[in-house]
């Protein structure tokens, strides 16, 4: 079903449409050849990005699975390890590619809700030698998705770089939704980037811009980027147009992610009443809410929702996601609750 059709469209934070405002921002922007170098909205947004972190350099990329590839070719050797949990996007919606475009080993951890435990994942690195994969890095994800949202709280990560940095094991930090963290738990960008050695950060989920991530990381690291970038197809052009559109979000629409999470916690708590489905309203930290359905198919009960006009994601056999953003107003919050608690009556 087209999100045409649909009233209120919580399958993800992904589809937000551009605002008037940001189309206004993409059509007036200054703009030239990004191959070359050229187009001052993209070194705008990215001398902009690498402030907010508190690194030196920025690369803006097509996508987020670009922008954690990128990451991890400049962390990772190949025929070496990385090391995550075993619900991260990197290890589950990237088809393999770290694998495949830079012949990256990984192995992963149990870590409940996405957040890691420093002493497990420190005893689960394997150190450099003649028989052993030498693990190259960690990653973590900020907020974690298949975790429901969840934030990595800012002393865990403290404490996970305090025991892999002395082992030389470099840590990069998804950062997908890491200003949902951000603004969550009240903690600097900046504190969460003086603990990566690279971050990624995603400017089309909850912040509404149409494409686009950002690679943030060292001087050195971003020069070598730039060229992988280039390698994996991701060169673009006139790249400004979408940058102004990354600009225009990080001015208006990082603050406003607390109403995203507002209306994700009012939801869980109208749904927590219903019979038929399990959530916890206390999980829910931003945008995301996790609903199970004991010993009912997820995908019958989202396909008799978006029949009504409301569209939730497919999490597992018998879990829903529904995901707060910019698009999703308080009246098409009501509806989706009100709807979701109709089909389960059915
Ligand atoms: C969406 C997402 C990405 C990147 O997705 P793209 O669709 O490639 O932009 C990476 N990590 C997480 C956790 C995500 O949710």
């Amino acid at each position: 079903m087209g999100s045409a059709a649909l009233r209120a469209d919580l399958r993800s934070d992904t589809v937000t449409r551009p605002t008037p405002g940001m189309r206004a921002a993409m059509a007036a922007a200054e703009v030239g050849d990004d191959v070359y170098g050229e187009d001052p909205t993209v070194a705008r947004l990215e001398e902009r990005a690498a402030a907010l972190f508190g690194h030196e350099a920025a690369l803006f990329v097509p996508s987020g699975t670009m922008g954690n590839q990128i990451s991890l070719q400049l962390l990772v050797p190949a025929g070496e390890e990385l090391v995550c949990d075993s619900e991260a996007h990197v290890v589950s919606y990237e088809l393999g590619a770290a694998a495949v475009h830079s012949g990256i080993q990984t192995r992963t951890f149990p870590a409940p809700r996405g957040v890691p435990d420093p002493e497990l994942v420190a005893a689960f690195l394997r150190p450099e030698g003649y028989h052993t994969v030498a693990s190259r890095a960690v990653a973590v994800e900020q907020t974690h998705n298949r975790g429901g949202g969840s934030v990595i709280p800012l002393a865990v990560l403290q404490a996970l770089r305090a025991r892999t940095a002395p082992l030389g094991v470099a840590l990069h930090c998804d950062g997908a939704r890491i200003f949902n963290a951000a603004v969550a738990s009240g903690t600097e960008p900046r504190a969460y980037g003086a603990l990566a050695d690279t971050l990624s950060v995603c400017l089309s989920k909850g912040l509404g811009a149409p494409v686009g991530s950002l690679v943030v990381a060292s001087a050195d690291r971003i020069e070598r980027a730039r060229v992988i970038r280039k390698r994996m197809g991701g060169g673009m052009r006139q790249a400004g147009i979408l940058a102004a559109a990354g600009c225009y979000a990080l001015d208006h629409h990082v603050a406003r992610l607390a109403e995203d999470h507002e209306r994700a916690r009012r939801l869980a708590t109208r749904l927590a009443g219903v019979a038929g489905l399990e959530v916890d309203p206390a999980q829910v930290e931003t945008n995301i809410v996790v609903v199970d359905l004991p010993g009912r198919p997820a995908d019958g009960v989202a396909a008799a929702c978006a029949a009504r006009g409301v569209g939730v994601g497919v999490a597992g056999a018998h879990r829903l996601r529904l995901v707060t953003h910019l698009d999703v107003d308080d009246a098409a919050v009501a509806f989706a609750g009100d709807t979701l608690a109709e089909v389960l009556a059915d």
